[in-house]
């Protein structure tokens, strides 16, 4: 199985509870494990300007390119400045190299991504550009015909939904807490829980929606974003998952879909446990669980 990651995603923002620090935290536990090795860990690329332009309006791109503080940049939640705005660019690199690798092996793991709250025009929650959406755009452009993106953040993907509203080639799902940050938009499948909503309610929702997806749907590509921020102790939220309750989840979409010859494309998303080694926990798990399952039969399909 293989992975992507940088170096360059972990950027100094000062006092922040974005932990940018978890993405090497991660990549060196599973180096430690033995799951990543030299051979199957690739570096992203920036991807060029042309690209990105479809995904951003011109001026928004402008404001990014110059760190200009405008009304398009400043409801970002982050530091408006090149670090940050340059890991984000690179991170769409990252997730559209994840995807490549996806198709062609049937299964690749970001560390990194889900900056599912960005606009085309605008910055919005520690979202700059929407890495999910740039890599479903691009594949659409290489030909895959049908993208299921599962979003299973605290938050709800409303960058991702609004993106796509008319699309019909991407669905897009979430599965959020539905009294929080943020507004909220219409996805094609939306499920927003109460507070307070433990492993196995949650669970019992997502088999639902997978069976709705993968059945009504059918993808034949899905990218997943696994956030850990549904975790009881998360500092954002008020959902209680558990460390296997989240485990289990990441089951149920990962192996599902390779049961269905689905290549899945992982990133992350958020995560913000008052103990940083549970969000390590939480996003290793994941890489875990898709190791232990892979290789999967998705090139058949
Ligand atoms: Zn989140």
């Amino acid at each position: 199985m293989k992975f992507v990651y940088s170096s360059a995603y972990q950027v100094d923002i000062g006092t922040h509870v974005f932990p940018t620090h978890k993405y090497y935290l991660i990549y060196d536990r599973l180096k430690q494990e033995g799951i990543i090795s030299d051979s199957n860990v690739f570096e992203p690329e920036k991807p060029h300007t042309e690209d990105l332009l479809k995904i951003l309006d011109k001026e928004y791109l402008d404001d990014l390119l110059n760190t200009r503080l405008t009304a398009r940049t400043f409801p970002s939640e982050m530091p408006v400045n090149k670090g940050i705005i340059n890991a984000q660019i690179l991170c769409c690199g990252g997730s559209y190299l994840t995807a490549k690798l996806t198709r062609e092996c049937g299964a690749c793991y970001h560390i990194g991504g889900g900056f599912h709250h960005a606009f085309s025009g605008h910055a919005e929650g520690f979202c700059y550009l929407n890495d999910v959406v740039f890599a479903a755009v691009m594949m659409l452009e290489q030909g895959i015909k049908k993208i299921a993106v599962v979003d299973c953040d605290l938050h709800q993907g409303n960058g991702t939904a609004k993106f796509f509203e008319k699309e019909n080639r991407v669905f897009t799902f979430s599965m959020h807490q539905e009294y929080l940050y943020p507004k909220k938009e219409k996805s094609d499948l939306d499920i927003g829980l109460d507070n307070g909503v433990e492993d196995e309610e949650y669970l019992q929702k997502l088999d639902f929606a997978l069976t709705r997806i993968l059945g009504e749907f059918n993808p034949d590509f899905l990218i997943y974003l696994a956030g850990a921020d549904p975790y009881i102790f998360d500092q954002l939220g008020s959902l209680r998952l558990t460390l296997e309750g989240l485990k289990k989840r990441d089951e149920m979409v990962i192996i599902r879909a390779f049961k269905n010859k689905i290549p899945v494309c992982v990133v992350l998303g958020g995560g913000y446990a008052t103990d940083i080694e549970d969000t390590i926990e939480i996003h290793c798990n994941t890489a875990r669980v898709m190791a232990t399952a892979f290789p999967p039969k998705a090139r058949e399909k």
